[in-house]
């Protein structure tokens, strides 16, 4: 039996007519675009994540760089993120005219290291995005702290983290503004691409309302520059009927993992921690080995296929270049790029597959010690 990293076709089986239905009834409705679905989905995930206004947008690249933009991004301000991130984060900082500085990051969770935050502000920088990487939060009191200190404001990139908390707050209602991917393979995702911002201040919700639909304030009439970045009703919709089901996916996610914390204890694996105060959602579940090739590669000879996310840290790479960074100036960062990879975990993963996986990683493991 072959185990795979993600896949989507025994939850579509199991909630396929109530998609369907969902789907009928838009394409019933004569209205596609910016209708009931996109206002109601708005509405039930701002609530589900403890904030005030949703702004539905046509993916997460998308919301990370109209949040910057609504909150007040000018060209050239300097943006403090992480490398270790989906490309995503970081060309959303480009294309709202940010350029990106790096810190490195906590090897222990693969989150940005606050500690190190202060260091990477300059008089030019405007504001952070906190990655809330794997499904749990970065330190969000500690980053505000710096952020008061410098007079910046803050983005979330939750599109890792629907449903993960922090001191008992829903990851998305924790900075100035929060960015949401429902890109298929993410905690809520759906049959496609998707996106929302998240914020409590209702003149950023208007203005994000105006970039996400060409900068319109009235119909046919541009009150400032933007973009064509809507949420389809057809993914809204999907997203109401499958945003119910959101608090059973990460009860099995956090489930799947108790079951490879208990099964992979003792091994000579690194396993994930969780930093104190968080409820991980665990988008993925991402080890350590310091072999990790010979480990991938016994794992692919049993049949179980694991991903890194991820290989390369975004400071190393080509398209990037620009920015001015070379291999040395991340250690933490550029270390857990050589020695993490995510083993299969989704909510429809069954426990004969976990455990199919677990065997041939025990096996794997013994193979390189012996
Ligand atoms: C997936 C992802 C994004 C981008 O979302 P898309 O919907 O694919 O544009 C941004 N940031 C992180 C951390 C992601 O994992």
């Amino acid at each position: 039996m072959a185990v795979n990293v993600w896949g989507y076709l025994h939850e579509y089986e199991a909630e396929r007519e109530e998609i369907l239905a969902a789907v009928e009834s838009v394409l019933r409705s004569g209205k596609l675009i910016l209708g009931p679905n996109v206002a109601a989905f708005e509405e039930e995930f701002a609530a589900y994540c403890g904030a005030k206004y949703g702004v539905g947008c046509d993916n997460g690249t998308s919301a990370v760089m109209l949040a910057l933009l609504a909150l007040g991004l000018n060209p050239g301000d300097e943006v403090v993120t992480v490398a270790n991130t989906a490309v995503p984060t970081v060309s959303a900082i480009v294309s709202a005219g940010g350029a990106p500085r790096f810190v490195d990051i906590d090897p222990a969770t693969g989150l940005m290291d606050v500690s190190k935050l202060e260091a990477a502000i300059t008089p030019r920088t405007r504001a952070v995005v906190a990655v809330h990487l794997f499904g749990q939060c970065v330190d969000m009191a500690a980053v505000r702290a710096v952020a008061d200190r410098h007079g910046l404001f803050v983005v979330e990139d939750c599109a890792q983290s629907h449903g993960a908390t922090q001191g008992g707050r829903v990851a998305g209602s924790l900075a100035d503004a929060a960015a949401f991917s429902f890109y298929p393979t993410k905690i809520l995702g759906t049959y496609g691409d998707g996106g929302m911002v998240l914020t409590d201040r209702a003149e950023v919700a208007e203005k994000l309302k105006r970039l996400r639909f060409y900068g319109m304030e009235k119909t046919y009439y541009a009150l400032e520059h933007g973009f064509n970045s809507r949420l389809d009703e057809i993914h809204a919709a999907i997203l109401r009927g499958k945003l119910k089901h959101l608090p059973g996916y990460i009860a099995r996610r956090r489930e799947l993992a108790g079951r490879y914390d208990a099964a992979l204890a003792g091994t000579a694996l690194t396993l994930p921690a969780t930093a104190p105060g968080n409820e991980h959602a665990y988008y993925l579940y991402v080890v350590r080995h310091p072999r990790r090739d010979a480990v991938m590669a016994g794992l692919r000879e049993r049949g179980v296929n694991v991903n890194i996310s991820y290989p390369w840290p975004i400071h190393t790479m080509t398209g990037y270049a620009h920015l001015g960074y070379k291999e040395g100036d991340l250690p933490a960062t550029e270390a857990a790029a050589r020695e993490i990879f995510s083993l299969p975990l989704y909510p429809s993963l069954t426990d004969a597959e976990q455990d199919t996986a677990i065997a041939a990683l025990r096996e794997t493991l013994a193979g390189l010690a012996a």
